[in-house]
């Protein structure tokens, strides 16, 4: 790899990779070729005829390999910025893999337009700034897992296609083509298949999750994103908070070298909205210190809320949160409940609670919301059954992923996180989806399509 070859000096190499630059000087060619790991710089004189055509036909970002003799560069010309800017190599051999035609923007320029990126993302994504966005991201995810498979934890997957969780916003929905009419749902999170596992004695559980949101994009959702999700059996919330904590600590020191104090502040619901009017204060002293992270948990949430329309009594966190008991017992309307934010910097970036695990609470819960018993069975059956069967005490947390990343980058979109995006209409510009189905696709589904017209 291109990294390796200061240690390489005298020694014949391969290497393999794209031509980031060409530079003709008469009868010397430079190209500047980059791998994964880095660019060096590489050349090519006209006594060596056979290379020097192949270079001279070279255009930018083809795909190359290419052998010859590692050799220091004098002082003066080494470029400090390369990990490989010490060296140079003299080419003896040339094969163009894939010649690339001109390219449809300048990837080098920044300012480019964001749809113009994401319709040619393979290309965005060779640009050094979107290769490290991403490496830092398989960094973070690796620490996560690291920390909680050394913490006893298991990682299992959930279905995508499910049944609707009332996590309280629109679903995805995939039609069913062997059940005529009827549909599943994508995931909105794993919770309930989350507090299953604990159901069925696993414990510790973590997945790094899809989840999928059908909401009107502001400018920085994805209809579909990732989640830390973690559930555990026989804990209460400052257990939660304090395996948030390590996580969150140990992300800071390994990828910014910042000590995090911890304990994070506590801040009561009311308290919050008492003194900053927000369930999410931002704690920072200076605003505008891009190494000042403060962090906060949030608790003691009210249990129930009113819907926008005041029509309708909805849970604050979601239906399957514990409200806390001796407020509950007392008036259910205006209970507590045991959830918990976990916020930087002004944004939530987790959340989590301790869930029921007493079928009669969870009825009772269900009653407030004005799920009536037919439809709890309808909906939910399967769970109420579930926790009749010895389930264990249990909670957890789930995090936003991409929004972490974007905060520990900086980086002003949530969309410089992922590999491949939509755009804020909710469509891959790459693949152009969605897209219309054939007839047949239609048939086969057994979907009619009722398409309102354009208003002119
Ligand atoms: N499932 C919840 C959410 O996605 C998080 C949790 O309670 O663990 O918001």
């Amino acid at each position: 790899m291109i990294k390796d070859l200061p240690s390489k000096e005298g020694e014949q190499v391969e290497i393999k990779g794209w031509i980031d630059t060409i530079r003709e000087h008469g009868k010397l060619i430079f190209l500047e070729i980059r791998d994964i790991t880095g660019t060096v710089q590489t050349l090519t004189t006209a006594k060596d005829e056979t290379n020097f055509a192949t270079a001279k036909e070279l255009s930018k970002e083809s795909s190359i390999r290419l052998a010859g003799e590692v050799k220091p560069r004098p002082e003066g010309t080494q470029n400090k910025d390369s990990l490989a800017g010490t060296v140079e190599i003299k080419i003896s051999e040339l094969e163009i893999y894939t010649k690339c035609p001109p390219l449809p923007f300048d990837i080098d320029n920044e300012e480019l337009n964001e749809d113009t990126r994401l319709k040619y993302r393979y290309l965005d994504l060779r640009r050094p700034e979107m290769q490290e966005n991403l490496i830092l991201r398989s960094k973070i995810i690796r620490i996560i897992r690291d920390t909680l498979y050394e913490e006893g934890f298991n990682e299992f997957d959930t279905p995508i296609l499910g049944k609707s969780t009332p996590e309280g916003a629109r679903d995805y929905v995939v039609p069913s083509r062997t059940q005529p009419g009827k549909f599943f749902a994508l995931p909105q999170s794993p919770q309930l298949f989350k507090q299953l596992l604990m159901i069925a004695g696993f414990e510790k559980y973590f997945q790094i999750a899809k989840c999928f949101r059908d909401e009107d994009l502001r400018s920085d959702r994805q209809p579909e994103f990732t989640q830390l999700d973690v559930e555990m059996s026989f804990v209460s919330q400052e257990d939660i908070i304090n395996l948030t904590e390590k996580l969150l600590t140990r992300i800071w020191k390994e990828i910014l070298n910042i000590d995090l104090k911890t304990p994070f502040q506590k801040i009561s619901y009311d308290e919050s909205m008492k003194r900053y009017g927000i369930d999410r204060p931002d704690l920072r002293k200076n605003k505008n210190d891009p190494k000042e992270f403060a962090f906060c948990w949030v608790v003691d949430f009210p249990a129930f809320d009113e819907s926008e329309g005041k029509e309708k009594i909805i849970a604050t966190h979601h239906p399957f949160t514990h409200p806390e008991m001796e407020s509950f017992n007392k008036d259910p309307l205006t209970a507590k409940s045991i959830a918990y934010d976990i916020v930087l910097n002004g944004t939530e970036i987790g959340g989590g609670s301790i869930r029921i695990h007493e079928e009669k609470i969870q009825k009772k819960v269900f009653e407030v919301l004005g799920i009536g018993e037919k439809e709890q069975q309808e909906k939910f059956g399967f769970l109420l059954d579930a926790l009749k069967f010895g389930a264990p005490p249990h909670g957890g947390i789930a995090w936003g992923l991409d929004r972490l990343v974007q905060i520990i980058l900086g980086a002003e979109s949530i969309r410089e996180t992922i590999a491949f995006p939509k755009n804020k209409e909710a469509r891959d510009l790459m693949t152009d989806a969605p897209s219309p189905l054939s007839t047949q696709q239609l048939k086969e589904v057994h979907i009619k399509l009722d398409i309102p017209k354009k208003k002119k």
